[in-house]
């Protein structure tokens, strides 16, 4: 069975590399779907975040990377798949995935949302906290796959 880890992944972190192999330990396939997100205005380009995902997950053979446009659900009808990888760190992922994986229901039949919680090492860690430590100039490298550290540093030096 397959399963969509969807998200901004706005850069992909050492969590969303987490999730996304906990759940290929469980499915036979993880697809990352990232989203275009363009009302987030994210900092990375659409390009750019699929870039980096793909470069992240290079290495791991159950995990493909695709991007979408619009409706999650759409995505999810026109690739057939019902089970949706979200990651929850503590109470308030909770209690907004809980809400989105409701309406979700309302508008696909058969919608499933499958949580998993990030080793602890991620469990405070953010896209948020990752874009900040860049916006001050800081070196994030700790927070994320190599591949990704590498991509920003080059697009950093125009590289
Ligand atoms: P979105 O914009 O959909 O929230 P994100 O890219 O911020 O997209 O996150 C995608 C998914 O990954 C969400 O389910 C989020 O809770 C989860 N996630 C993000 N960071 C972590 C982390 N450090 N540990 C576990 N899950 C995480």
């Amino acid at each position: 069975m397959k399963v969509i880890y969807p998200g901004t992944f706005d850069p992909f972190s050492l969590g969303h590399l987490d999730i996304a192999c906990r759940g290929a330990r469980i499915y036979e396939q993880v697809i990352v779907a990232v989203s275009e997100s363009s009302n987030k205005s994210p900092m990375f380009s659409f390009v750019d975040r699929i870039n980096m995902a793909t470069a992240a997950v290079e290495n791991e053979e159950k995990i493909i990377v695709k991007g979408f446009s619009g409706l999650m659900v759409d995505f999810m009808a026109e690739n057939n798949i019902l089970h949706v990888l979200r990651g929850i760190r503590g109470m308030v992922d909770f209690d907004y995935e809980f809400q989105m994986a409701q309406a979700n229901r309302t508008m696909f039949p058969g919608f499933e949302p499958i949580f998993l919680m990030p080793g602890p090492k991620y469990a405070a860690l953010s896209s948020t906290f990752v874009r900040e430590i860049i916006r001050l100039g800081g070196n994030p490298s700790r927070f994320l796959p190599e591949q990704v550290s590498k991509y920003i540093c080059e697009r950093r030096t125009g590289g």
